[in-house]
């Protein structure tokens, strides 16, 4: 069979009738799978694995690949490889931190392999002589080592398949599985039994005119050359279907959103802005910027509007997106409606009230601050002010979304910081109202790249400029062997009056991995090298109201640095603040970095950033670095951010607020993403003049978005 034109699959499952096994169907439980009792069955489910179809979902981490195994002497430095080798020693290392070390060797020479931290776990994990596969990338340390390679311990049948120039898939593992055999060996044989005896394919819903279109491969050889692959250029065909269907199974979403809010007619109505709105405004205390300008007159006339809201407000950190938030807030309280302004941190809310509480009180607007830190009678009686219509503007955290809130005429949610919440706390607050108005806001700039597709349920105003009177920040990125110089730095500038932060990536030591934590670099630094300083330290497990005394006194000019984690990551405002050091700048995303650097540079003084890099450092992530000091704009470096994303960052992915994909890469299937729009576009518009294989994928995507599994049987 030919697919897409590249490539000639000659081995589709092979249909098999045997006599002892029951024949295996999409929907056949696992147990009907050799080998998978009921212990097992009990694990696979827990990890949404029920039917067979479930498992062929259950793609491979990554491959071991014959044809990329390199002898241990012939390895060169950055580059990326299997060995296989045997175990010849193995042990803890003391030095400036724990670390693992294993000597792998082959007949050609030796090689390191290094873990820092989960020295337990490798322990256990090590005998001599035992055979692995490591994959990773080479480095170079007093000799060739590879640090944090991939492992695969090798049994006698994954051996044979190595030698017979296989590739074979190495599955995703967890604790669970590993400990009832169901490792990487023993997903292996699961697969490969189903493939063996499945008598039905996996049906294709892409119609196949759009599979031609696109040279997309047809879904059951997808999904089984993704398991089993012959070569590396089908795993990449494979995966570029596989991302296809994710892809639009996203953008399904957006469409589907769209077309409900421009279905709905809102109830509530607001008038031309009034007299409060202008007197406010007056009373600022600085001139809006002409995008400020701009972007709440098309919030205004949007809540005018007969459809409810929708709208993201996007711009760089401290362009000044809170004050047009207001104003739409004011805009509605103006028309006896109420707003729900909700922020991701009480650090966050508490400043927004406290900075706009006075502001709105002179103009006749009475406001609340609601957060987990009130004690229940509070919270209660905020609540109850909220339900009666008393309060006009509640500021809050997540503890808006509450049962004991409820609101008499709630007109508008405002969002901020949007991304940090999930799609279903958005939607409890949303629920609270009778279709209120919408008001997203990030500070992730959003690449131009994913507006249209990922964000295209909202309309979208966007803040490109500044606040006049900003100088941009100097930022430098050093390796970590300068912190005797980078402590005398810091002396000196808050010897001539500086204030800042210092960020550490932890609260407190931990046994996973070896990074500097904020306890104890506060201990040590303030008896030590920063003795004089005024130092102080925030972290999420500090008490709300200690927490609040230290940004007071940080605020007020009593504190010098303010070593934190990062909490303070969002929305602090010290416009005072002009020096930032982040440790373990390398482990944090582009789109994090930034959103940190924005702390500071936001009043009219020099503003330095030092991101201190620890070894080992991989290439993406220097590279990541020399973009960071090297880029200052938010849209440009939303755009690196999906180019340099690397696999195993800790904090990036999530906080960027981006959906965490299995098989699509945002910037490298962006072909594929306008694709997907393309056919979405057509899909809705016709919908009444389809042909059946579209109708059958508009259903299909339906059942899927409902989170409904489906296999399209048959074939
Ligand atoms: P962000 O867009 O990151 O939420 P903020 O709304 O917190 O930014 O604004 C950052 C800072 O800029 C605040 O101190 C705010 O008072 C100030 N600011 C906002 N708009 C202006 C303006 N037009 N002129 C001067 N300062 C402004
Ligand atoms: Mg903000």
């Amino acid at each position: 069979m030919t697919v897409g034109g590249q490539f000639v699959i000659d081995s589709g499952p092979k249909i098999r009738q045997n006599e002892n096994v029951p024949e295996l169907k999409l929907n056949s439980p696992l147990q009907y799978v050799k080998g998978v009792g009921p212990r097992k069955a009990e694990v696979l489910a827990s990890h949404g694995l029920s039917a067979v179809g479930d498992l062929l979902y259950y793609f491979p981490r990554h491959y071991l690949d014959r044809t990329n195994v390199v002898p241990i002497g012939q390895l060169k430095v950055d580059q990326t490889a299997t060995i296989v080798g045997e175990v010849k020693a193995h042990g803890i290392l003391y030095g400036k931190g724990r670390r693992y070390e294993v000597i792998l060797g082959d007949d050609t020479g030796n090689i390191i392999l290094l873990w820092f931290g989960g020295v337990k776990y490798w322990e256990r994990m090590f005998k001599k002589g035992q055979k692995f596969a490591a994959t990773g990338t080479v480095g170079y340390f007093q000799g060739l080592q590879i640090v944090h390679p991939d492992m695969e311990r090798l049994d006698d049948c994954s051996d044979q398949m190595v030698h017979a120039g296989r590739i074979i898939p190495v599955y995703p593992q967890t604790s669970e599985l590993s400990k009832v055999g169901l490792g990487s060996k023993g997903m292996r044989q699961i697969t490969s039994f189903i493939f063996e005896h499945l008598t039905e394919r996996i049906g294709d819903h892409l119609p196949a005119t759009v599979r031609r279109e696109h040279d997309l491969a047809d879904l059951h050889e997808a999904i089984a050359k993704t398991h089993y692959p012959d070569n590396r250029d089908q795993i990449e065909q494979c995966r570029r279907r596989l991302a296809f269907d994710e892809l639009l199974g996203l953008q399904y979403r957006v469409f589907r959103n769209k077309g409900k809010k421009e279905a709905t007619t809102k109830k509530h109505s607001y008038d031309p802005p009034g007299q409060r709105l202008r007197g406010f405004r007056k009373a600022l205390p600085f001139e809006l910027t002409v995008d400020q300008k701009a972007t709440t007159k098309e919030i205004l006339e949007d809540l005018q509007g007969q459809h409810p809201m929708s709208r993201l407000l996007h711009g760089d950190v401290g362009c000044g997106k809170t004050v047009v938030a207001v104003l739409a807030a004011l805009c509605a309280a103006e028309n006896q409606l109420q707003t729900a302004f909700m922020a991701p941190t009480e650090i966050l809310a508490e400043q927004h009230f406290r900075n706009w509480q006075p502001r709105l009180a002179e103009v006749g607007v009475e406001t609340a601050l609601l957060t987990a830190s009130l004690t229940a009678a509070q919270r209660k009686k905020v609540g109850e002010r909220c339900g009666s219509g008393e309060i006009d503007i509640v500021f809050g955290t997540h503890a808006l979304i509450y049962d004991y809130v409820s609101f008499e005429r709630l007109g508008l949610v405002i969002i901020d910081e949007q991304h940090r919440f999930g799609v279903e706390q958005r939607g409890k607050l949303y629920a609270k109202g009778e279709d209120p108005d919408l008001l997203v806001m990030t500070a992730t700039p959003i690449p131009r790249t994913l507006t249209l597709t990922l964000y295209g349920d909202l309309d979208i105003s966007t803040i490109k400029t500044m606040p006049p009177g900003r100088k941009p920040v100097k930022t430098y990125w050093r390796s970590s062997d300068i912190q005797d110089q980078l402590f005398t730095y810091l002396r000196e500038e808050v010897k001539k009056g500086g204030q800042g932060y210092v960020i550490y990536p932890l609260i407190e030591k931990s046994d996973q991995v070896e990074l500097e934590n904020v306890e104890d670099a506060f201990a040590e630094l303030s008896q030590g090298s920063l003795k004089d300083v005024r130092l102080a330290m925030v972290h999420g497990r500090i008490k709300p109201k200690e927490r609040d005394a230290i940004l007071t006194r940080f605020r007020e000019g009593e504190i010098d640095l303010l070593l934190a984690t990062t909490v303070i990551e969002v929305g602090i405002d010290n416009p005072e603040a002009t020096l930032l050091v982040i440790e373990h700048a390398e482990r944090f995303g582009l789109a994090q970095l930034h959103q940190l650097r924005g702390r500071v540079g936001r009043g009219g003084k020099q503003a330095t950033v030092i991101a201190v890099a620890h070894t080992p450092l991989s290439e993406i992530a220097r590279q990541r670095l020399e973009y960071f000091v090297s880029q200052t704009d938010g849209f440009q470096i939303a755009e690196a951010d999906l180019q340099l994303r690397g696999p195993g960052e800790i904090f990036g992915v999530r906080q960027s607020g981006l959906p965490e994909l299995r098989t699509a890469n945002l910037w490298r299937d962006r072909d594929l993403l306008e694709a997907g729009r393309k056919l979405l576009e057509e899909l809705f518009a016709d919908r009444d003049r389809l042909d059946n294989q579209h109708r059958a994928l508009y259903k299909y995507l339906r059942a899927s978005a409902e989170d409904r599994r489906v296999y399209l049987g048959g074939g």
